[in-house]
């Protein structure tokens, strides 16, 4: 019998960095786009336009960035591309990533990866952007950002998905074509199309990998106790939360935090939204989606 004092997600629900970090900043919005899974984009969302063409700006520069790491030609990828694509794509022709293991190199790439929490299993799915790794390390995940504001490596450093990603990228790499990866040996790094000479590198060891499975275990386990929109608060109502979170929230109108909702500072956790509400499939229409398959 369910239990009514815990939250009960539907089998195919999956932890997401995006969603996870949704909890870190904001219960209720992680209760309103993950558990109510409201439509997205909401109405009250505007102006729309300029939110679409941030997102299909981000949208496309991943794909071409996907199709140059397949193997097409920079020259068959560039003709009529339009600003800011055309800055961003030839920044990356510049100041690619650099010294990045050669032997196995997997773009647009995702895991999932069961795990017990509570008693409970729960499903956790990585979105790679880019993985490139030798047989037993090293394996580096770059990850392409089209933000406005290169965050900071401590801001990074505190995000879900530098948690997240390494840990599950040890986790699965045993079943993955390169094979077992030691935490040492493994990376991530933020490389950003409006600073592309100064990607951000973090490094990765043991105790993280152990620190990010208690915590990510934590994380899930506090909210499977949460079962009720009043379990799940907004955050206070201060200056500093409006213009961290509020502002640029899709539920803003909703939470009673503004008339004139604004625009997410990042393309990237827009579509990272429409992935989790709308499902791989939808998503493949904007870039393809290899789907690993390990052995968990
Ligand atoms: S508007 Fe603010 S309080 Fe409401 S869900 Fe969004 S971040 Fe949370």
């Amino acid at each position: 019998m369910s239990d009514p004092s815990r939250l009960e997600l539907p089998g195919t629900f999956t932890f997401t960095q995006s969603n996870l970090q949704a909890f870190v900043d904001c219960p209720r919005r992680f209760w309103l786009s993950s558990i109510q899974a409201l439509a997205w984009p909401a109405a009250e969302l505007s102006p729309l336009r300029e939110l679409e063409r941030r997102l299909r700006e981000g949208s496309q520069f991943h794909r071409l960035v996907q199709r140059h790491q397949i193997g097409i030609a920079a020259d068959a990828l560039t003709p009529l591309l339009e600003l800011p694509l055309a800055e961003w794509f030839d920044a990356y022709l510049r100041h690619p990533p650099m010294e990045l293991p050669g032997e196995f190199r997997e773009a647009e790439a995702t895991l999932i990866h069961s795990l017990t929490v509570d008693g409970v299993v729960v499903h956790l799915l990585a979105r790679y952007d880019l993985i490139c790794a030798d047989a037993g390390g090293p394996a580096v995940i770059v990850d392409w950002k089209t933000t406005a504001r290169p965050p900071s490596a401590e801001e990074l450093r505190g995000r879900v998905q530098s948690m997240l990603y390494p840990m599950l990228l040890v986790e699965a790499s045993a079943g993955l074509p390169w094979g077992a990866v030691p935490p040492e040996k493994v990376e991530m790094r933020y490389w950003f199309a409006t600073a592309p000479e100064a990607p951000v590198h973090l490094g990765w060891d043991a105790e993280k990998q152990k620190s990010a499975r208690v915590a990510i275990g934590a994380l899930i386990s506090d909210i499977l106790t949460r079962s009720s929109e009043v379990d799940f608060p907004k955050i206070p109502d201060t200056m500093q939360n409006r213009r961290r979170h509020c502002d640029f929230c899709i539920y803003r109108s909703r939470c009673g935090r503004g008339e004139s909702p604004g625009i997410p500072h990042d393309a990237e956790e827009v579509e990272q939204r429409i992935f989790e509400e709308y499902g791989a499939s939808e998503v493949e229409a904007i870039g393809a989606l290899p789907v690993f398959d390990p052995a968990w």
